[in-house]
């Protein structure tokens, strides 16, 4: 079976979604690798570079705004929050950079809390956990430990909303990141909407996508193959899941082009910069971001 969004309510889906990477969020790393050559990697280091944090062109060196808020929205077993740290406070040498990782998968984010504890102490102290649904971000709480119960099934370790204790404030945030997360949203202008409220006026909202292939026909052709042909048989032999991941493929395919999304973006009151939007390897994957005025 495949998970067919138009016949499934949204909190159907949410619940879906939230299943799946549950199921994944142990053999998610190793899968990224196989699914993507290893790509996934230089998308990750090339996205986190473009963005720079805690560099400053007024010093040429450290943010003389002092410490900067990232919020890493669906950060999963923290790929992202990572690079983000490492590249603050070791490349800029920016420790006043704090990172928030949050999932609405408590079992995603409780993996990237165990790699976490690999980081330098300082990196460690910069970086805190919540769960959040990223259409609603007034609603989140800090992560909690699983309970016995929700370590022995793939279904339930996900955000309840109605058991938030905190939230994300209005003009918090100087970068809202979102790697690999947004396809899966099932109300996308709810989420930029979010994205908007919660970033301080000249805050950048980023987010690193798959997307089209499509300006390369033969290209195109052999990315379909891959991904409609391999990755499910990959999903089924490494992570015997085979409906994970044909749902991964599903929802790459519906997820809009570049410059729909751009317009997406917009019209949740961003602006942006040119086209808006950067292709990846012939468009397998692109990064967007928009400023909020
Ligand atoms: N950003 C990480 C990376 O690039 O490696 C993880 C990406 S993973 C493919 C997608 C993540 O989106 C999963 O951890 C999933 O739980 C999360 N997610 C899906 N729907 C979400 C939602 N509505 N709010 C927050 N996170 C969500």
């Amino acid at each position: 079976t495949h998970f067919g969004f138009e016949t499934v309510t949204e909190g159907e889906k949410r619940e879906r979604v939230a299943g799946v990477f549950t199921s994944v969020a142990e053999s998610y790393d190793r899968m990224n690798d196989l699914m993507s050559f290893g790509w996934h990697r230089v998308w990750k280091d090339h996205f986190v570079a473009s963005l720079n944090p805690g560099f400053s062109p007024l010093t040429a060196g450290p943010d003389p705004r002092g410490s900067q808020h990232i919020l890493d929205i669906a950060g999963g077993t923290g790929d992202i929050a990572f690079r983000m740290l490492h590249t603050a406070h070791v490349l800029n040498n920016n420790p006043s950079v704090r990172v928030t990782m949050s999932d609405i998968n408590r079992a995603m984010l409780t993996v990237g809390k165990q790699r976490a504890s690999a980081l330098p102490a300082s990196q460690q102290a910069a970086l805190s956990f919540v769960e959040a649904n990223a259409e609603d971000l007034t609603r989140t709480r800090p992560l909690q430990p699983l309970s016995d119960a929700e370590k022995a099934t793939t279904k339930h370790a996900f955000f309840d909303p109605a058991t938030a204790t905190s939230s994300i404030p209005s003009n918090s945030v100087d970068l809202y990141t979102v790697a690999f997360g947004i396809r899966n949203f099932s109300n996308i202008p709810a989420a930029l909407r979010e994205a908007r409220r919660v970033l301080k006026p000249g805050g950048v909202f980023a987010c690193l996508e798959f997307s089209k292939a499509d300006k390369h026909p033969l290209f195109n052709a052999l990315y379909k193959e891959w991904s409609f042909r391999a990755i499910p048989l990959i999903g089924q032999l490494v992570a015997a899941d085979r409906d994970s991941y044909q749902y991964l493929v599903e929802s790459i395919e519906r997820f809009p082009s570049q410059e729909e999304f751009r317009d997406m973006i917009v019209d949740a009151g961003f602006v942006v910069a040119g086209d808006g939007y950067e292709d990846l390897t012939g468009g397998v994957a692109a990064i967007h971001k928009g400023m909020k005025p």
